[in-house]
């Protein structure tokens, strides 16, 4: 009668649903052929290469860091961690000998989204303010430490201490920095402010910091990688292939700035209309664009794209996309994780949805699952497949048929996500079967890495000045 014929037509109308929905999940499917190990390759060499290196989308910058620590580094430094979930200023004070101990004091400050894309000396005055309070607090305003400054974005170095922001990344957009040293608006700021002294000698990237504070315990740790807020990679380069610096022996940390990996278009083929949605209304638009397929600021945002589609072609949330869904920025990396957990109920993910103000039932939440299962994976893959390039690289460099290595990690991406290790480490596994990658955690890298990097440096000024 009528009532099987209704059945029927909606049974039709969700398997047509269901097959719209996997026919879209599915462009974030990518073959083994699409995983980009050798197109990273290629940019890699063009990032290296005297000629090709002005024009590269992968700018493999030198950072001044010739080698990992021996454990000889000693001495209290300050440092800032600046560009990665949380601005913090540390106090870390390193002993050798025997005993090497690690000891360290840190702060969190906020940095209010006008600050971040204000005017620069709003930023770095805001900066040396946050300085000041951790001086106070820690009782240290008189002496003039070293510090040792991360910051998370891409910087062309000459040396240790002095480097030129080539672009803000992620959520920064301060003015008048682009194409500035910043250790010098740093010094500057300090001085602005009349009220302590201090001696800034190195910048240095999260990446870098990442590989030292690894190293530090594990000397196999030759690479450094971020899948937090933003993604990037360094390692340990050949100086023979580094064009850009004078010199043939031994080696230097080479910060990849892997992020902009695909400006130069070469990732188009598999990049998704949703994709260039999350870039067109992001604050760089164009740039940056393999870090907004795998890095935590972006995953959200990707995800929210394709459940407002979804929406609208009547698959979601009844069809009425809410003010909460229109909202930029309200799927964070945290929310992901939960989202994905496998021992989470429906339930609490239907509640997760509830607390993001939407609205849904209980197909709903399979849904939205299945998009941010898809989406976290592509972005697993792709990091891996940049990931099987370095270590390849670095495999081929020494003309070993098998390389032992290992990453030191951090991000929140990384830490925080249930399945994105896992996948990230397949992908490795998969795509550089000449290589036995063992990951690192590191725990406080940014902070430990430049303290230890600020150790080096000083030394070095010592034996210069005799
Ligand atoms: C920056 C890199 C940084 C990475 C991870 C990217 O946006 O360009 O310098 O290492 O984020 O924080
Ligand atoms: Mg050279």
């Amino acid at each position: 009668g009528k009532g099987a014929a209704m059945v029927t037509a909606v049974a039709y109308r969700l398997a047509e649903h269901s097959r719209e929905i996997t026919q879209t999940l599915s462009e974030f499917r990518l073959t083994t052929e699409q995983l980009l190990e050798k197109r990273m390759k290629i940019e890699i060499q063009n990032g290296l290469s005297k000629s090709t290196q002005e024009a590269a989308t992968v700018k493999m910058l030198p950072t001044f860091v010739h080698s990992t620590p021996d454990g000889s580094e000693h001495g209290d430094f300050l440092a800032l961690d600046l560009g990665g979930t949380n601005f913090r200023v540390l106090l870390v004070k390193i002993r050798s000998g025997k005993r090497r101990t690690v000891e360290m004091h840190n702060k969190i400050y906020s940095i209010p989204l006008e600050v971040m894309t204000g005017t620069g000396e709003e930023l770095f005055d805001h900066i040396v303010q946050c300085i000041s309070d951790f001086l106070d607090y820690m009782g240290m305003k008189n002496t003039r430490l070293p510090l040792g400054f991360t910051f998370s974005f891409p910087c062309r170095q000459t040396s240790l201490d002095a480097g030129v922001l080539v672009t803000w990344t992620k959520g920064f957009k301060a003015t008048d920095c682009e194409g500035e040293d910043v250790v010098g608006l740093l010094r500057e700021a300090i001085k602005r402010r009349e009220e302590f002294d201090l001696d800034v000698v190195a910048v240095v990237n999260d990446t870098v910091g990442t590989m030292m504070t690894c190293a530090y315990e594990e000397p196999t740790c030759e690479i450094g990688l971020i899948a937090g807020t933003g993604s990037n990679a360094c390692y340990m380069e050949e100086m023979r292939n580094i064009e850009m610096i004078d010199g043939e022996e031994g080696r230097m940390c080479v910060n990849m700035e892997w992020g902009a990996f695909g400006d130069n278009g070469c990732l188009d083929d598999i990049r998704t209309d949703y994709d260039r949605a999350v870039d067109d209304f992001s604050l760089n638009s164009g740039k940056q664009r393999y870090e907004k397929m795998c890095s935590g600021m972006y995953l959200g945002e990707i995800v929210r794209n394709i459940l407002i589609d979804m929406t609208k072609r009547g698959f979601l949330f009844r069809g009425q996309i809410s003010e909460t869904l229109k909202t930029r920025g309200i799927f964070e990396t945290k929310f992901l994780s939960q989202i994905e957990s496998d021992r989470l109920a429906l339930l609490q993910v239907r509640s997760i949805l509830q607390h993001l103000g939407l609205d849904s039932t209980c197909d709903d939440s399979i849904i939205v699952k299945e998009v941010c299962g898809a989406v976290s994976r592509r972005a697993a893959q792709l990091c891996g497949a940049g990931m099987a390039a370095v270590v390849d690289k670095i495999r081929e460099n020494r003309g070993l048929d098998h390389l032992n290595i290992t990453v030191g990690v951090d991000g929140t991406l990384y830490k925080l996500h249930p399945h994105f290790s896992k996948i990230m480490h397949q992908t490795v596994i998969d795509l550089a079967p000449q290589c036995n990658v063992n990951f690192l955690l590191s725990e406080d890298g940014s902070g430990k890495g430049a303290a230890l990097i600020t150790a080096v440096g000083c030394r070095l000024r010592r034996e210069l000045n005799g």
